[in-house]
């Protein structure tokens, strides 16, 4: 049986962050990364699926919560670092655009600009109208156009950056499914699906929404249908869209749907999308704390036809006289922490770690997060200036130690 000091469960955003970090920071440990590869049809796969397969996810620093625009903040500052030592580009920055008519809102992002003061412009209405010609937004909206840094990442690209830069360094990728995690008197025992086993002093679980399918203890984490829109652009289009922003809109009235947008992007499958999807729009709940039983037929299928159906009003509202060839959908998940910050804690002390929860924002941030997990896994000591506390795990029977 191979052995390990240190094993981190799924490479995700945030596994392949906390691989590399243990690379970088603890040259001295044999570390492993354990997780599948993204299915190549997720129409007929039955294994575990991820939020991370796609071509855009935004980034910027300006966050109504101070605790997320700093992990972004600091995430964002090694994007370049990432991309030096592996050779990959997953960065564009073409800046984002953050709109709302929402009162409270717009005190908690200009207290957010104060205090980390990203290169941004301020805009009305009329300012937004002028420098972004093709978006429409009414009278009441205010809009901070953060430049610098911000834009988009590409997910699968940073995920493959993490990993050929961490193997580079010596880490083992481990392309299989966890089945078990048994937490013994001197380790951790991992089995995976096809039957391998592996023993490591220390683990880190970073499984996304499937994490609470390897715990005995539950967390508590909500996890939910996420479905996209994507708007295969004309090149006509990409023309005239080709300073459009990353956007990220939420409006005061609830008849008006609040969403977040990214400019034409490639896919994979040779053409170009708009990529939308919303934010606050109910979908539904999974109970994932047993098993991933709810979630493979949700993955299998197309999403949610009525959100779908919303956003497409919701694009051509803001999009003006916005031409369209064909439209997709695809589903996602987003997992919740119940105070909102990402899960990143011992599960039991000198041996099982966490880290979890995006809440919907994780992405851009994942590189840090992925950090304060491989050196509290690593080190058992808090490696960050935020507070432990903020990201304590919180169990379902409403514990959080
Ligand atoms: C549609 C959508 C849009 C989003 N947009 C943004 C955005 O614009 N900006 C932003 O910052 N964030 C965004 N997010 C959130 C972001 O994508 C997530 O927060 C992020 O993916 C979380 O990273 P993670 O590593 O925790 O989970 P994931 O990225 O889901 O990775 C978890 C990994 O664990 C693996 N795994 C699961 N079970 C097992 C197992 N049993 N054994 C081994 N491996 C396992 C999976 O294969 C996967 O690779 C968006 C999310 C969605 C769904």
């Amino acid at each position: 049986m191979a052995i390990y000091d240190l094993a981190v469960i799924g490479k995700g955003l945030v596994g392949s962050a906390a691989i590399r970090h243990l690379t970088v920071n603890c040259p001295e440990l044999n570390v492993c990364v354990i997780g599948p590869d993204e299915p190549s049809n997720r129409k007929t796969h039955d294994g575990v699926f991820s939020s991370h397969y796609d071509q855009g996810r935004i980034t910027r620093v300006l966050d109504p919560s101070p605790l997320w625009g700093n992990l972004a903040r600091e995430s964002i500052a090694r994007y370049p670092l990432i991309e030096s030592t592996s050779g990959l580009r997953f960065h564009h920055r073409v800046g984002c655009l953050r709109a709302t008519d929402i009162p409270e809102r717009v005190l908690e992002i200009d207290a957010c600009a104060a205090r980390f003061k990203p290169p941004h412009r301020r805009l009305d209405a009329a300012g937004c109208l002028e420098r972004y010609p093709y978006l429409s937004f009414s009278d009441k909206f205010v809009a901070w156009d953060e430049q610098g840094e911000a834009g988009y990442i590409n997910p699968r690209q940073l995920i493959e950056a993490q990993l050929k830069a961490a193997e580079a360094k010596g880490a083992t990728v481990i392309r299989e499914i966890v089945s078990g995690l048994a937490v013994k008197r001197d380790g951790v025992e991992i089995t995976t699906r096809v039957g391998q086993r592996f023993q490591a002093r220390k683990a880190l679980l970073s499984a996304g929404g499937y994490s609470n399918t390897l715990l005995e203890r539950k967390l508590d984490m909500p996890t939910k249908s996420h479905t996209i829109l994507l708007a295969e652009t004309p090149p006509d289009e990409i023309e005239r869209l080709r300073r459009m922003p990353s956007i990220i809109s939420s409006f005061d009235n609830p008849a008006v749907d609040s969403l977040y947008m990214l400019p034409p992007l490639p896919y994979p499958d040779g053409k170009t999308y708009i990529k939308l999807g919303p934010s606050g729009l109910d979908e539904r709940y999974f109970d994932t704390t047993e098993d991933d039983r709810e979630l493979i037929p949700w993955f299998q299928s197309d999403g949610s036809a009525v959100i779908a159906a919303k956003m497409k009003n919701a694009l051509h509202r803001m999009v003006t006289d916005l031409k369209v060839i064909s439209y997709q959908t695809a589903p996602c998940l987003i997992t919740y922490s119940a105070h909102g910050n990402p899960y990143i804690d011992a599960i039991v002390e000198d041996r099982l770690y966490v880290t979890t929860a995006g809440n919907g924002y994780g992405a851009k941030s994942s590189d840090e997060i992925g950090r304060i997990g491989a050196l509290l896994c690593a080190t058992n000591e808090w490696h960050s200036d935020l507070e432990r506390a903020e990201f304590r795990a919180i169990y379902a029977d409403g514990g959080s130690k």
